[in-house]
């Protein structure tokens, strides 16, 4: 990417002495170049399931007087229209965090509740690929949060490791307490993320490899989301990963009595 610059010259004086404004447009261009690209991104994502939907129903009439075919057309609509939601979610999520405020009302939220609503999301897409999902650990524990924030969340670490991993692999989301905090796990068996972009993956619009990213779908928002979120409720996501064996992304949250603690304390020291 060659280095540009804006120059400006004006008169200065009655000397013929001129001003040079020479200003450096590499950095606003590339961001321009990242936003088209997320625009079509984003454009594709909204475009796909809407062609694919209309398709389909065009199919399903058709194949009305073959209930097993319209079975089967009946789950791909819904696996569209899921992939529809999770997007229009997303880019309102986005919109909802981007300022960094704090979750507004946050409530006492089941962590089993919000895992299985996660998953729920991902079960069309994971059994396409015949990966299996499994948890385990979530039971009983609590959060103070954001429920829909949290799921989105959640959602977006699922999405992302069915994503990025082959078919008949196992993803698995883990749940447990440590200290003050609840640590929700999502680990994959694919194909992992390189060290150097590692650090890099949680910016907005941000993929590993455009081209292997083009095929799997996807905005470049997830990740973003995932980090807002987890700021938001105080907390914090990290990443594990090797290249060729899989990733793990842990969301580390206050649990439920410590944020309790935690607020009760502040109103009596104010
Ligand atoms: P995208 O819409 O591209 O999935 P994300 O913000 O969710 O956007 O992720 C950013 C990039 O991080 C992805 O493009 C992908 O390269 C990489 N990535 C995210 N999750 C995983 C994962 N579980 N395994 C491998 N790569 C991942």
């Amino acid at each position: 990417e060659p280095t540009t610059f804006a120059v400006r010259v004006a008169p200065l004086g009655t000397h013929g002495q001129v001003l040079v404004l020479a200003e450096d447009q590499t950095e606003r261009r590339r961001v321009e170049a990242v936003r088209r690209d997320f625009v079509a991104n984003v454009s594709h994502e909204l475009k796909t399931p809407v062609g694919a939907l209309s398709l389909l129903a065009e199919t399903i009439q058709d194949a009305a007087d073959d209930p097993e075919a319209v079975t089967r057309f009946a789950g791909r609509m819904q696996h569209e229209a899921a992939r529809l939601t999770n997007v229009v979610q997303d880019l309102i999520t986005l919109s909802r965090i981007q300022g960094g405020e704090p979750v507004a009302h946050p409530g006492r939220v089941q962590v089993d509740e919000i895992v299985h609503e996660a998953m729920d999301r991902c079960n069309t897409k994971a059994a396409a690929k015949d990966i299996t999902l499994v948890t385990g650990g979530a039971q009983g524990l609590s959060l103070m949060g954001d429920e829909e924030l949290l799921v989105t969340a959640l959602r977006n670490l699922i999405d992302n490791a069915v994503a990025y991993s082959p078919e008949h692999t196992r993803v698995v989301v883990s749940a447990r307490t440590i200290g003050a905090h609840v640590e929700i796990s999502v680990s994959d068996q694919g194909i992992g993320i390189p060290e150097s972009a590692q650090q890099r993956i949680f910016e907005r619009f941000y993929r590993v490899d455009a081209a292997r990213s083009r095929e799997t779908g996807g905005t470049g928002l997830g990740l973003a989301i995932v980090k807002h979120v987890a700021v938001a409720h105080g907390g914090e996501v990290t990443v594990w990963s090797k290249e060729g064996s899989g990733s793990t992304f842990t969301l580390r949250l206050p649990a439920a009595d410590a944020a309790a603690a935690a607020a009760s304390q502040n109103s009596t020291a104010s």
